[in-house]
C-alpha cells in the first residue's frame, strides 16, 4: 500500500494550487458572490489550461486522467476558494454522463465544446415533488414518431439559467417506475422550454438555481443519451464518481477554512497572547486536523478505488457523507476561532461554511447516502 501521490498527481496538484493561487482574484470573485454569477472568465481559462477536462477522454478533448487527479484540482480550487470551486465542479456531472453514456456524435456535439469553454452544462433530476424520492419522476417525455414530447418541471437545477444543454431525467414508462426513465437531451433554444431563476439561496451564490419548465417540448431521438427505459442506470454510474468529486470540494473547503482559522490563531492576540497559545483553541485546530486529515483519506481511496475498477457506491457514499459532515464541523470551528470577525464576508470563512452547507443535500443528502450504505451492510 502507497500513500504517495506520484510525480505526476503531484505536479497537476501543484498545477492547479498555482492556478487557483494567480487567477481567483477576492475583489472579483466578492462580486460574482453578490450577483449570484458564474466565474466565466476564469472558467475559460480552466478550461484553456486543461483543468476542467482532467477526467475526460483525450478523444473528446480531455486530459484522460482519472478521478484521484480531478480529485486534487478540485481539492485545490475548494480550498483556495470554496464559492469558485463549487460552482466549477458541479458542472461535471452533466458532461460526465454524457461522456460515459453518450454515442460519439453526442459527446463531439455536446462534451467538446464544453471543455473548450463554449458551452455549459446542468443536470435536471430533481422535481417538485421528486427530491429523495424519484423513483416515478412526474416530467414525462411521449414517444411520437421519431420524436418525444417532453411535459414538466423540474426544481434546484444548478446552471439552469444559462446552462446551454440540459440532460433531463424523464418518465417515458409511468408504471415502470426506475425502470421506466429516460434521459433526454433538451437544448436551451427548444420551444416550450423555459428556466426560472430561484434567488437568495444560503451559500453556492455562484452556481446559481433555477426552475426548468417544459411545456410540449418537441426532441429528436437522436438527443437520447443512453438506451431508453435505462436513465436510472446512467444516473447511478454516473454518481460512483461523481460523488467522490463531491468529497473533494468539501474536503478542499474544510482545509481552506483550517488554513485561515490556523493562521489568523497564530496571529491574533487576546489577554495579552496569540489564540493559538490557548489550549482550548489548540483542541480546536487539533480536531479540526483530524477530520481534514481523514476525510483526505477517505476521498482519496475512495478515488483510487474508482481508478483501478473497484468503483463501489457504498465506499463513494461513505466517502462522501464522511467529506460533507467534516467539512460543515471545520467551517463552524473555524467561524468561532476568527470570532465576530468570521461572520464577515471578508474573512471568507462564513461563505466557506455556507457553500459546504450545500453537500449534505447536493446529488443525493446525507441520508440518502446513509441508505445506499445501510443497504450494502445488510445486503
Ligand atoms: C444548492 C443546491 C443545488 C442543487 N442542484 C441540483 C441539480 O443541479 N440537479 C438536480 O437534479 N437537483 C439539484 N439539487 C436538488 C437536490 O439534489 C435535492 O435537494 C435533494 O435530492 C433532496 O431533495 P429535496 O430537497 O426535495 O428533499 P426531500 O426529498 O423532501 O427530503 C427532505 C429531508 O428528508 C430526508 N429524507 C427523505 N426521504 C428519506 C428517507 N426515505 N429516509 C430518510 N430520510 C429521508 C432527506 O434526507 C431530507 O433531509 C440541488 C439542491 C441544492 C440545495
Amino acid at each position: 500500500m502507497n500513500f504517495q501521490l506520484t510525480k505526476e498527481q503531484a505536479d497537476i496538484q501543484k498545477a492547479a494550487r498555482e492556478f487557483a493561487e494567480g487567477e481567483f482574484d477576492k475583489e472579483q470573485i466578492y462580486k460574482y458572490e453578490q450577483e449570484s454569477a458564474f466565474p466565466f472568465e476564469i472558467w475559460k481559462k480552466a478550461c484553456e489550461l486543461g483543468f476542467v477536462g482532467t477526467r475526460f477522454p483525450e478523444e473528446v478533448g480531455g486530459q484522460g486522467y482519472g478521478v484521484l487527479e480531478n480529485a486534487l484540482v478540485i481539492e485545490e480550487f475548494c480550498r483556495k476558494d470554496s464559492g469558485v470551486g463549487l460552482a466549477f465542479s458541479c458542472q461535471l456531472p452533466g458532461a460526465e454522463l454524457v461522456a460515459l453514456y453518450g454515442n460519439r456524435e453526442q459527446k463531439e456535439k455536446y462534451v467538446a465544446p464544453f471543455l473548450r469553454g463554449e458551452k455549459y452544462f446542468s443536470i435536471a433530476l430533481t422535481e417538485p415533488d421528486h427530491g429523495c424520492d424519484v423513483r416515478t419522476l412526474s416530467t414525462v417525455a411521449l414517444k411520437k414518431g421519431t420524436e418525444y414530447l417532453i411535459n414538466g418541471n423540474k426544481t434546484f437545477i444548478s446552471y439552469g439559467t444559462f446552462a446551454d444543454f440540459n440532460p433531463v431525467f424523464c418518465q417515458t414508462d409511468p408504471k415502470a417506475g426506475f425502470g421506466g426513465q429516460t434521459v433526454i437531451m433538451v437544448e436551451k433554444d427548444r420551444p416550450g422550454y423555459e428556466t426560472l431563476h430561484i434567488p437568495d439561496k444560503m451559500g453556492a451564490r455562484m452556481m446559481p438555481s433555477a426552475q426548468l419548465f417544459f411545456r410540449d417540448v418537441k426532441v429528436p431521438e437522436e438527443n437520447r443519451i443512453g438506451e431508453e427505459n435505462k436513465g436510472f442506470q446512467l444516473f447511478m454510474g454516473t454518481m460512483v464518481a461523481s460523488r467522490v468529486e463531491m468529497a473533494a470540494q468539501t474536503l478542499g473547503m474544510a482545509q481552506g477554512a483550517f488554513d485561515r482559522a490556523l493562521d489568523y490563531a497564530k496571529t491574533r492576540e487576546q489577554f495579552g497572547k496569540p489564540l493559538s497559545s490557548l489550549e482550548v483553541i489548540q483542541f480546536k485546530l487539533a480536531e479540526m486536523a483530524i477530520l481534514v486529515e481523514a476525510a483526505r483519506g477517505l476521498t482519496y481511496k475512495a478515488a483510487w478505488c474508482f481508478d483501478h475498477g473497484m468503483g463501489d457506491h457504498k465506499l463513494t457514499s461513505t466517502a462522501k457523507v464522511f467529506a460533507s459532515e467534516a467539512a460543515l464541523r471545520v467551517t463552524d470551528e473555524a467561524m468561532r476561532i476568527f470570532g465576530g470577525y468570521g461572520y464577515f464576508l471578508e474573512n471568507d470563512v462564513e461563505r466557506f461554511y455556507r457553500d459546504a452547507r450545500a453537500h449534505v443535500f447536493l446529488e443525493g443528502t446525507t441520508e440518502v447516502q446513509k441508505m445506499i450504505i445501510a443497504n450494502a451492510i445488510l445486503r
